[in-house]
């Protein structure tokens, strides 16, 4: 059976700490591979490699930095099959949908090639009589990406590109489900010029994490992943006083406003809520149907279920492939047998379906939920799609902010100056106007808020470039006479 391991150096190195985990097909439902788990040794190991490496890399003109990254963004559209297949092997979310992950990715390498343009800092003449500011960008030093299985390719696009970008050196700690497509990406990097040690990737699980968490070679810490292990690594992190931003879990809401078409309406809450068996963080968990269209629409997404073939992601038939692993399929059945019993109407209930030893779910749709309730109140990550029927615009409001989640939200009306009052009062970092899944491009930047995110910056575009560097003011005077003393405080005369 195959195993993988690390990247270290610019080549593979094998595990030495003699942990390993097991990696599956979830369409086939058996072992494919083992991954190595890295002990805390072998994290210095890396970090150290990383760190040597940084130096180097923070001195490359930035020429020379932007081509590895025109080249890098051509590899990656060059192995865009590769990548998505690999994703599909041990993700096992459908070709289609792995296609469109890398897609996203590379957007974010195509936005970092602008680094020359990205990484201007700022002049002032004359703050004083002959005395001139600016301000440079410098790269933090070491970075280390941590991330979650339901986007292997994407979520370390979005934070390599840009580290590397900026001059740092990047370890990757990717998830020991699907560890593989990390190692693609190191290649390609490898391939496009970038200098062996600038980006690792190290195999591991909690104790690699926590590992990365405390090593003072880490400068800085990206994380993607649940609320639970985002806090930990926020709180750990800061603790030990590396810059962390801590991107977590979601419950995102769908409001229709009853003059919605409600056709397109129940097309996005289908295509939001089932695509990638609703393993997406920007999945839509919740619809919240105002007034009188809920009948209307939960009649429209119920006759559309029976349309979405659910098989493996590598036949082109398939919509929606399985679940990551056996124990989250029956985590996530278990929120579906167990609705009826807290006061919720089962309209379809996916939780059986005979697809082989693969963990396939099908799509469930569960009417009546309520704050409450489980299936409204836990992040469920499968393809379970709850209504909940409100009165009022203000009622739908209320309900999304006082959930402790804030990833994404939309809204689906005809009427604007509703979308508008809307998109101010929610309490969600980021909305989509008729736009079920509003991932923004690469040129702005990816947050929740509330206990969807921890720390103070959002992922990618601008704000990447930011959590990524460190300003350093330099002011300077050529004195052209004499000087003397003077011992007040330098004011701006
Ligand atoms: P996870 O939190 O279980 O794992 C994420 C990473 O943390 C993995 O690399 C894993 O090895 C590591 N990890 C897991 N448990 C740990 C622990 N106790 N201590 C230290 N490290 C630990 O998340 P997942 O199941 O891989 O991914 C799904 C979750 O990620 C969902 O909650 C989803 O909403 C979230 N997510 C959020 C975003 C976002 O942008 N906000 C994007 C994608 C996924």
């Amino acid at each position: 059976m195959e195993t993988i391991g690390h990247w270290v150096r610019g080549r593979s190195v094998e595990g030495r700490s003699g942990r390993t985990g097991a990696v599956f097909d979830p369409a086939a439902g058996r072992q494919i591979a083992t991954v190595d788990l890295a002990s805390a040794a072998e994290v210095d190991d890396v970090v150290e490699v990383a760190t040597d490496a940084a130096a180097g890399w923070a001195e490359a003109s930035l020429t020379t930095r932007a081509n590895v990254m025109f080249k890098f963004r051509e590899l990656i559209d060059g192995h865009r099959e590769q990548l998505a297949a690999a994703v599909t092997r041990q993700h096992g979310k459908v070709r289609s949908d792995a296609l469109g992950e890398v897609a996203r990715g590379l957007e974010c390498v195509e936005f970092a090639c602008g680094l020359p343009n990205l990484l201007k800092g700022s002049f002032s003449p004359q703050v004083s009589g002959g005395v001139d500011v600016h301000t440079m960008l410098e790269p933090v030093g070491t970075v280390a990406g941590i991330t979650p299985f339901n986007f292997p390719v994407m979520v370390p696009l979005w934070m390599l590109s840009n580290a590397l970008a900026c001059g740092n050196a990047f370890v990757l700690k990717p998830s020991e489900k699907d560890p593989a497509p990390a190692l693609l990406l190191a290649r390609l990097a490898q391939q496009a010029g970038l200098p062996d040690g600038v980006f690792n990737v190290v195999q591991g699980d909690s104790e690699a994490v926590n590992a990365l968490l405390s090593h003072p070679g880490v400068d800085a810490v990206s994380f993607v992943g649940s609320t639970p292990v985002a806090r930990h690594v926020f709180e750990t992190g800061t603790r030990h006083g590396k810059r962390v931003q801590a991107l977590g879990g979601a419950k995102n809401h769908m409001v229709v406003l009853p003059d919605a078409d409600v056709d397109v309406a129940a097309d996005a809450a289908v295509s939001a809520g089932y695509g990638s068996a609703g393993e997406r963080c920007m999945a839509i968990s919740v619809v919240v149907a105002v007034g009188d269209v809920a009948d209307r629409l939960v009649d429209a997404i119920g006759a559309r279920i029976p349309e979405v073939v659910v098989g493996p992601g590598d036949d082109p038939a398939s919509m929606m492939g399985p679940l990551i692993t056996r124990e989250h399929r029956e985590r996530v059945r278990s929120y579906v047998q167990g609705a009826a019993g807290e006061g919720a109407r089962v309209v379809v209930d996916g939780s059986d379906v005979d697809l082989g030893e693969g963990f396939y779910l099908g799509c469930s749709l569960l009417d009546g939920v309520r704050p409450g309730m489980r299936v409204y109140d836990d992040e469920i990550f499968g393809p379970v799609l709850g209504v909940v029927r409100v009165g009022s615009v203000d009622e739908a409001v209320a309900l999304i902010n006082a959930n402790p989640y804030g990833n994404g939200v939309a809204i689906f009306t005809r009427d604007g100056g509703a979308a508008r009052r809307f998109q101010r009062a929610v309490k969600v970092g980021m909305v989509g106007v008729n736009v079920p899944i509003p991932v923004p491009v690469a040129s702005h930047s990816f947050g929740g808020w509330k206990d969807s995110i921890f720390g103070d910056s959002p992922i990618y575009g601008p704000e990447g470039i930011r959590f990524y560097t460190r300003p350093k003011v330099v002011t300077t005077r050529w004195p052209e006479t004499a000087g003397r003393l003077d011992l007040g405080f330098p004011t701006g005369n």
